[in-house]
């Protein structure tokens, strides 16, 4: 089958023939129809000195975002079926320790990511736990299935706690930002306020539901917040960037007894003084992968009701030898979401 692997330490992938994967006891090997990139696989294709200290094993097939159907199932697995279209949790936990066994399995302690510490999803066939896969109802589009999983990012993100009538600011409009953009919008939100310096990427902010978009770095963040919430702040703030400005940014614009999403994940150290938070009364969640497996269900019913539409976000469609071309467009910053369609 056809893979696309990290060979060894150093930049780029290789696209390679790799032997078939054999479903073992509760697990399914599905054949991928669509997969997309995410910007850790842009992270691991570049080789940055994070991704060189997590990854270990080579040869490793990479990607994670993926859906397709079932093409066969291991011993003792009663769902799913094979012929199901499923899309993919890609976290894969132990189901032992104490998170798993008290309803908090996305920050289990032995989780292992697809496309990281064992075999993923830019292949034709991909092998996962069972309980991995996600049954896609035919009322979404299959082009979208792949990025349910960083949509479940958004949506744990943005509704850490209810929006509805709240006034929110969401920093940072990547794919992730900007479907949180959507769902607050879905969820009721009276003002969106969007932080992203990319013109392009506010533009689709605005398409994808916000009231307001601000470059961060040409304009007054803090005044522009101020002058529309009547200088009480943003009731809630969606750190979605990862960039130690929004970060101060956030604790700067939140209203005293209000909340922070955090799931940006930061390339440095961030400085800041605690009593900024604690006398203001902030509550900060901070965000890991998609709860188990409630997110999924929200997910689903945005997208099914198209409260969500994900048209938008898909910048790029490329047949997965053309992989260099989509990891050079993200890493120049033309692409938003980049799916291999798997069936060509
Ligand atoms: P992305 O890199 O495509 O988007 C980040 C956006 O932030 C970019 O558009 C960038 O221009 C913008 N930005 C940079 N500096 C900014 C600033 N000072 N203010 C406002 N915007 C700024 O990433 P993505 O795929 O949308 O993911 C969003 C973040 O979530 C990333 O940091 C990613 O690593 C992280 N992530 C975390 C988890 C988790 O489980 N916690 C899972 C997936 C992704």
């Amino acid at each position: 089958m056809r893979a696309l692997v990290k060979r060894a330490p150093g930049p780029g992938f290789d696209l390679v023939d790799a032997p078939e994967p054999i479903p073992g006891p509760g697990e399914v090997v599905v054949a991928v129809r669509t997969t997309s990139i995410c910007g850790s696989d842009l992270h691991l294709y570049n080789w940055d000195p994070w991704m060189a200290a997590h990854l270990r094993e080579f040869p490793r097939i990479v990607g994670h975002e993926a859906a397709g159907v079932v093409v066969s199932v291991g011993e003792g697995v009663v769902e799913p079926n094979v012929g199901d279209f499923v899309a993919l949790e890609t976290h894969i936990v132990c189901g032992r320790c104490y998170q798993c066994r008290t309803g908090r399995a996305h920050i289990c302690r032995h989780l292992k990511i697809l496309g990281f510490d064992i075999n993923g999803a830019f292949a034709d066939l991909v092998k996962v736990p069972a309980m991995n896969c996600i049954r896609v109802p035919s009322s979404i589009p299959r082009e979208w299935a792949s990025l349910m999983e960083p949509m479940g990012n958004a949506v744990d993100t943005v509704l850490a706690e209810p929006v509805s009538g709240l006034r929110i600011a969401i920093l940072g409009c990547g794919p992730i930002g900007l479907m949180g953009i959507a769902i607050a919008r879905a969820s009721g939100a009276s003002l969106i306020i969007a932080s992203e310096p990319s013109p392009f990427r506010r533009q689709l902010a605005l398409q994808m539901g916000a009231d307001r978009v601000v470059n961060p770095f040409e304009e007054d963040l803090d005044r522009i917040v101020m002058d529309l919430t009547d200088r009480d702040g943003v009731d809630a703030v969606a750190e979605m960037s990862g960039s130690p400005k929004a970060f101060l940014d956030a604790i700067r614009i939140v209203t005293p007894g209000g909340w922070i999403g955090l799931l940006g994940l930061f390339s440095q150290m961030v400085s800041f003084d605690p009593n900024d938070l604690i006398m203001k009364g902030v509550r900060v969640h901070c965000i890991t992968g998609r709860r188990l497996f409630s997110t999924w269900d929200l997910v689903k019913r945005f997208l099914a009701s198209r409260q969500v539409n994900l048209d938008r976000l898909i910048s790029h469609r490329l047949t997965l030898d053309r992989y260099q071309e989509a990891f050079q467009a993200l890493s120049q910053g033309e692409a938003i979401k980049v799916i291999f369609d798997m069936d060509r």
